[in-house]
């Protein structure tokens, strides 16, 4: 971004902020040049390119409290960034605002790990798939698990409170939050960082800066709670007929499995295809195609636990009932991953694939299928030809509306639908008392529906909180409101 380039705040000012930020950033802890700071900038989808006069890497809370500090006091905004895998467009600049990005990538420390407490602290910048290998090491299991997981990290899930394939089990990442650490708008170090199970002593704090995206402070470090490591394992495809099909399955799987169902996804035939096609060493599970899939997974922490005759009782009674009309039950960690490779690699296949929306939504859980039929007649009515792809969470009612372009219509016809397609998603979630974003957040794309379908006393409250911690509004603007 160019200092000089008309803005409210002084060339002067800026310029001396900048200097004062690499001085306590040191050599390793800034980059300013465009071509450096380029992926910084640019969203993963890779739409959407950002301006920033820096990227600081900080190493310490005190060195993001200096910056944070320095820039408040400049009228500098500040984004803070993690993996930069969140889908709204929440961490980059997006406003026309001289802006810092504050990259959390150096701070990736685990502070402590007490197996007993089945507690970890570790620092904002930590990717999750390291947490998930430091709590195994010990015979534990950090329970977050998404696609992103090798990149996304602990303040990103936390900022954006992620979902992903276990929540049906142990939550989202709020649920495992023990105690926070948070630099505030002015670089006032918040000390939320314990790890009790049991602290009532007022405002729970911490609940604040989750979900918050950035708007209110940049998370430095989590206390995480953890659970016994898993000891059997057992995973499974199955074919269904239809979603209303999966709904019943569901349920019976958890009953009959004493709640060891720790994800459950539905996808359709497209997501074998898609993946097939853009992604390399896709294996399709299951030799006669089906019109829908359910991946299952089961787990347990304990060794008496004979999950695989549960697995085998539920897979009967479907297949009688002709819930489930095939399907393969993985036998080693690699069919196990061969499995889950077409779930996760969806995201990245329908980036390929271009010409599509994505909408994250989520219904009640007993309701998706009636859901995902209502949809499907909406947007075949309103799009000829149109080809969908709806897979998802359905475990905890979160499905991920993908519409893509029909064949026949124009690159220009398809930009100017694309957006009131979303908007009629979002419409028919409402009608189901749904929710327009389930897991991604709101950031800088889903303002309008935010507006839109939140009440106003929400609104209203969110805005007298915002405007008591961040009252110049430095933290992340153009996100959320
Ligand atoms: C392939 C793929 C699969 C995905 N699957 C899922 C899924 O299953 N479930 C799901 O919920 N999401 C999913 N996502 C979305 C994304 O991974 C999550 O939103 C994730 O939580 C973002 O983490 P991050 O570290 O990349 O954060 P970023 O993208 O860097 O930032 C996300 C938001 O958090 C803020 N932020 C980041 N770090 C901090 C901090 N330290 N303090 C304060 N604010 C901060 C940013 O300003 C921004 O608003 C997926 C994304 C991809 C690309």
């Amino acid at each position: 971004m160019n200092v000089d380039a008309p803005s409210s705040v002084p060339a002067s000012a800026i310029r001396d902020a900048i200097a004062a930020l690499k001085q306590v950033l040191g050599d390793k802890g800034w980059l300013e040049e465009p071509t450096d700071t380029l992926k910084y900038r640019t969203d993963w989808r890779g739409g959407s390119v950002g301006e920033a006069l820096l990227v600081a890497r900080p190493d310490s809370t005190a060195q993001v409290s200096d910056v944070v500090r320095i820039c408040h006091g400049a009228g500098i905004a500040v984004t803070a960034q993690g993996g930069n895998t969140g889908l709204v467009l929440g961490s980059i600049p997006t406003e026309p605002v001289p802006s810092v990005v504050v990259s959390l990538e150096r701070m990736t420390r685990i502070r402590s790990l007490d197996a007993d407490n089945f507690a970890l602290v570790a620092e904002a910048g930590c990717v999750i798939q390291t947490l998930q290998q430091a709590a195994a090491e010990v015979g534990r299991l950090y329970p977050l698990s998404l696609a992103s997981e090798g990149s996304s990290t602990v303040g990103g899930t936390l900022s954006t409170n992620a979902g992903g394939n276990n929540t049906i089990k142990f939550g989202n990442a709020r649920e495992q939050v023990l105690g926070l650490e948070v630099v505030l708008p002015d670089g006032t170090v918040f000390d939320g960082l314990n790890t009790l199970r049991k602290n009532n002593t007022g405002y729970d704090l911490k609940h604040l800066f989750i979900g918050a995206e950035g708007t209110l402070g940049i998370i430095t470090a989590a206390a995480m709670r953890l659970m016994p490591g898993p000891k059997k394992r057992e995973t499974a495809m199955l074919s269904v007929p239809n979603p209303e099909a999966a709904q019943v399955l569901l349920s019976r799987a958890r009953e009959l499995s004493g709640d060891t169902v720790i994800a459950f996804e539905l996808m359709p035939r497209r997501c074998i295809d898609l993946a097939m096609e853009y992604i390399e060493g896709i294996v399709d599970p299951i030799a006669t195609p089906s019109p829908w899939y359910v991946l299952m997974e089961m787990a347990t922490s304990s060794e008496i636990d004979d999950l695989r005759a549960k697995l085998e009782a539920i897979f009967g009674e479907a297949m009688e009932r002709e819930l489930v009309t095939d399907g393969v039950i993985a036998e080693s960690e690699t069919q196990r991953a061969q499995i889950w490779r077409i779930r996760e690699e969806q995201a990245e296949a329908g980036r390929r694939a271009g010409s599509a929306i994505s909408c994250d939504v989520s219904v009640p859980v007993s309701r998706v299928a009636e859901f995902l039929a209502r949809a499907k007649e909406m947007c075949e009515r309103e799009l000829e030809g149109v080809v969908l792809n709806t897979f998802g969470h359905m475990g905890d009612g979160n499905i991920h509306y993908g519409i893509r372009k029909p064949d026949a219509m124009s690159v220009e016809a398809w930009a100017q639908r694309k957006g009131d397609m979303s908007d009629k998603i979002s419409a028919l979630c409402a009608e189901f008392g749904g929710s327009f974003s389930a897991e991604h957040g709101i950031g800088g794309l889903k303002r309008d529906d935010f507006r839109r379908y939140t009440p106003q006393s929400r609104v209203d409250l969110m805005q007298a909180i915002k405007a008591a911690i961040d009252p110049d509004g430095v933290m992340n603007p153009g996100k959320i409101f």
